[in-house]
């Protein structure tokens, strides 16, 4: 049995009639850049995330620039964020001008740990951008708190998590902005690139959607320096009709997860992902950290099941960031979880019985790699 590590063509298969339908209005219509079909959007997915304004742009790395940029965060000053993350929160950081600072993960949730942000806070601290990682909200209420005692702008990255929500509140209405990604493999996946940000303040909102379209407050009139970021017509007519299906996939993929937990449970050897219960998991990846990864990745893929790692290289250590300064061993937790992290297959579509394939093989594999 062959299970891929994420399998596109399914995710689209059930809705590729009424995606080619709205692809075909939107040509009729003209409004390909921005338009009807992104007003629309935004108004859905801001009623989604309960936030006040949703302005949709060109990809989730832009999102989190240009929140931070309309926050006002620039040259001179320092973002804290966490070292376990994709490479775009720090090029974000890095595109305002500002210092990127890492604070260490939390080992249970692999989220921001309040402690380390408290620690990792300057003088010029700014904003803290903490990470809702594979689908799970960071613990907001303490990094609420710090940044409020110490001044600083909250701005979520969200692109792994639409429609987790902390403590009865959705991601990206936890702070004073909260940044998504609709690339085509995130729980809520455009048919090409796509961002948004969301927010409840005015001044935020307005300012974003000067930057994602060369800084134009009104026609002609260019009342900052921006860029081209705007959404097109096209994402924004197929995000619609995929969001009306986001909450029945997540919990779809409750459903994998628990599945998961249920059939690879008690085994020595194999760290499985924690639901906090702060709320709720949306599941983006299944994570789990496993000692001999690259040992226990070859077995699965002998079996047809192939994995992922997210992300076996902390922000830190990667090239492109030597300039922070940073040495192995100062995020003693995140180093050690990119070691160990094996993302499991995890989409609304899998099979129980490929689901079943999968833990099958991998409490095998778990036993041959304990054994060698
Ligand atoms: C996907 C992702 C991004 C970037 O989104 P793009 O749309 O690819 O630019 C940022 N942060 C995290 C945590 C992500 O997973």
């Amino acid at each position: 049995m062959k299970v891929p590590f994420f399998d596109i063509k399914a995710r689209n298969a059930p809705i590729r009639d009424e995606l080619l339908r709205a692809i075909e209005s939107v040509i009729d219509s003209g409004q390909l850049a921005g338009g009807r079909f992104v007003d629309g959007f935004e108004g859905d997915f801001a009623a989604f995330c309960g936030t006040r304004h949703a302005v949709g742009v060109g990809c989730g790395t832009a999102a989190i620039w240009l929140a931070l940029e309309a926050a006002g965060v620039g040259h001179g000053d320092e973002v804290i964020t966490v070292p376990m993350t994709f490479a775009a929160t720090l090029e974000a950081i890095c595109a305002t001008g500002a210092k990127p600072v890492l604070a260490d993960i939390d080992a249970a949730t692999y989220t921001m740990d309040p402690a380390a942000l408290e620690r990792a806070i300057t003088p010029r601290s700014k904003a803290v951008v903490p990470v809702h990682l594979f689908g799970q909200c960071a613990d907001m209420d303490p990094i609420r708190e710090i940044a409020e005692q110490h001044g600083l702008l909250v701005v979520e990255d969200a692109a792994q998590a639409h429609g987790a929500d902390y403590r009865g509140k959705r991601a990206g209405s936890l702070g004073d902005a909260g940044c998504f990604s609709f690339y085509p493999s995130k729980n809520l996946g455009a048919l090409g690139e796509a961002g948004a940000v969301v927010t409840d303040d005015e001044r935020i909102a307005r300012r974003v959607r000067m930057l994602r379209d060369h800084g134009q407050s009104r026609k002609n009139h260019h009342e900052v320096i921006g860029w081209n970021s705007r959404m097109d017509g096209i994402q924004a007519a197929a995000l619609r009709i995929k969001l009306g299906r986001l909450d029945r996939e997540n919990q779809q993929r409750r459903g994998h997860a628990a599945e998961y937990d249920r059939l690879l449970g008690g085994l020595a050897g194999l760290v499985l992902p924690v639901c906090a219960d702060r709320g709720g998991h949306v599941h983006h990846l299944y994570a789990v950290r496993v000692a001999g990864r690259d040992r226990f990745v070859d077995a699965l893929g002998r079996e047809g099941v192939e994995c992922g790692s997210h992300y076996p290289v902390p922000v830190h250590l990667q090239p492109a960031f030597a300039s922070l300064g940073c040495r192995a061993g100062d995020f003693p937790v995140a180093e050690r979880c990119a070691g160990e992290f094996v993302s499991l297959p995890m989409y609304p579509e899998l099979s129980s019985d490929q689901i079943s394939h999968v833990a099958a093989v991998a409490r095998g594999a778990i036993g041959a790699c304990a054994a060698a």
